[in-house]
């Protein structure tokens, strides 16, 4: 259905209105980067000319086969690493390092482990010296988005993987972040409680509509979060398609089994394989 060429970013948005109907501003603005990674003499292409251009407000998932560069690009994103050419503007501002208005969440458990759910949560807040009235109304906010207020006076140890993740994310929220970066954050999490932590986080961007950037190498996951995908291809990474996505804002998992979002999977499933390179 859709035709795929290399080298080139089609546009394709799943109504069929054409993309120019959409008036929006730019959040982030990543243009015609390259990244490449210099050890002694080997030097590793991994991005290769990709575009990004992701408004306020989006739920932005970035997909593609594990190596082709996902989480270098978020890293860059995220001002923990730069471009070898080209550059990065979020907000109208180049991108030079990292910054509190960028919030990430990372696969791997991140959670201080000498501090309560509760104080996790606060650290950010604490750094900025908020005060503690208003630490804890947030706290409190936050722990009930994520459906943890009974365990707020608990340690990371004492929580599963899928719950760690919640605090993780409330942390990141809490800070108020312009933009909210994800790397695979459901990637470690058993199918079912990616599946409960995939509608959690719908449900937290139909409430707070955070501007979220989210790599996973899975194409479901990817079709089930996002208002707008972009593909990318195997190493050298390279932006091979932007998708924008139109199926229903309230989505619950029998969105799954429907037709339009089966043939979205299965167009990105094809477009992965016909990028990959042949012998
Ligand atoms: P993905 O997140 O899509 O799995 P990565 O961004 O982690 O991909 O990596 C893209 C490519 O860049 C891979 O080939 C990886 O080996 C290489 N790479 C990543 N980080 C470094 C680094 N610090 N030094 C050298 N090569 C790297």
């Amino acid at each position: 259905m859709f035709g795929f060429k290399r080298n080139t970013i089609e546009k394709i948005d799943t109504t069929g209105r054409p993309l120019s109907a959409h008036v929006a501003s730019s959040k982030i603005m990543a243009s015609h980067i390259d990244k490449i990674y210099t050890s002694g003499k080997k030097q590793t292409v991994a991005i290769e000319n990709a575009s990004v251009d992701i408004q306020d407000n989006d739920f932005c998932c970035i997909v593609g086969p594990s190596g082709c560069g996902k989480s270098t690009l978020l890293r860059m994103l995220a001002g923990l690493d730069f471009p070898s050419k080209g550059n990065i503007i979020i907000n109208d501002r180049k991108v030079t390092g990292p910054g509190p208005d960028r919030g990430m969440v990372f696969q791997t458990y991140t959670l201080f482990p000498w501090m309560s759910v509760e104080d996790n949560i606060k650290f950010g807040l604490k750094i900025k010296k908020m005060d503690e009235a208003k630490q804890q109304e947030i706290a409190d906010r936050y722990l009930n988005l994520i459906g943890l207020s009974k365990f707020a006076k608990s340690y990371p140890k004492e929580l599963s993987g899928g719950m760690k993740q919640r605090v993780a994310i409330a942390r990141a929220l809490a800070n108020q972040p312009e933009v909210l970066l994800m790397d695979e954050p459901f990637g470690a999490l058993d199918p079912h409680t990616k599946s409960v932590m995939q509608l959690l986080m719908r449900e937290i961007w139909e409430k707070e509509h955070p501007t979220v950037v989210f790599i996973t190498h899975d194409i479901e996951e990817a079709v089930f979060l996002a208002n707008k995908i972009y593909v990318m291809s195997a190493r050298p990474g390279r932006v091979i398609k932007e998708i924008q996505v139109h199926l229903p804002h309230k989505r619950g998992l029998e969105l799954k089994d429907t037709p339009e979002f089966i043939q979205l999977r299965k167009s990105i499933n094809e477009m992965l394989y016909s990028s990959e390179p042949k012998e």
